[in-house]
C-alpha cells in the first residue's frame, strides 16, 4: 500500500509505503494551536516508510520539547509531520490525499477541549492521555 500527502500550496509532498497506525485526535490547548483546529488528527508512520518526495527544503521545523518538532510548509503553513529525534514520527491526517485507510481510534485530552468543540463518532474519549 502507498499513501501520498501534500501541503495546501502543493510545494511539499510525501509518500508513506506502509500502513499508518495509532490515529488519534488530541484536544489539548497546544495541539489546537499547532494543528489550527479543534484537535490534532495524527497517525504514526512505521519506521522507514515515510519519504519526502517534493519540497523537503521548504519544510520549517518548530520544536518546544527536546527531541520533538513539528514540520510545516514555510510557504502555506500546513503542518505535515511530527519529527522525533530527527526522524518522521507521524503525519497529520489532514495532509493525506484521499483515504488514509485508518480512522481516529481515540480522542485524548478531552478534559481540556475547546468550548466550541463537538466530538463525534464512537472512538473512546480519554480525559487525558491514553497508553497505547
Ligand atoms: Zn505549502
Ligand atoms: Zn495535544
Amino acid at each position: 500500500m502507498s499513501l501520498s500527502g501534500s501541503c495546501f500550496c502543493g510545494k511539499i509532498a510525501y509518500t508513506v509505503d506502509k500502513a499508518l497506525t495509532d490515529a488519534r485526535a488530541c484536544h489539548c490547548s497546544r495541539c489546537r494551536k499547532v494543528f489550527s483546529g479543534a484537535s490534532s488528527a495524527y497517525a504514526l508512520v512505521q519506521p522507514n516508510s515515510h519519504t519526502w518526495t517534493k519540497g523537503e527544503s521548504s519544510l520549517k521545523r518548530y520544536g518546544t520539547e527536546a527531541g520533538w518538532e513539528l514540520a510545516f510548509c514555510s510557504e502555506c503553513g500546513s503542518t505535515l509531520a511530527g519529527i522525533l529525534e530527527g526522524s518522521v514520527h507521524g503525519v497529520t491526517l489532514g495532509t493525506v490525499n484521499g483515504d488514509p485507510k485508518i480512522e481516529i481510534d481515540k480522542h485524548i485530552y478531552v478534559a481540556s477541549k475547546a468550548s466550541w468543540d463537538h466530538i463525534g463518532g464512537n472512538a473512546p474519549q480519554y480525559p487525558e492521555g491514553a497508553e497505547s
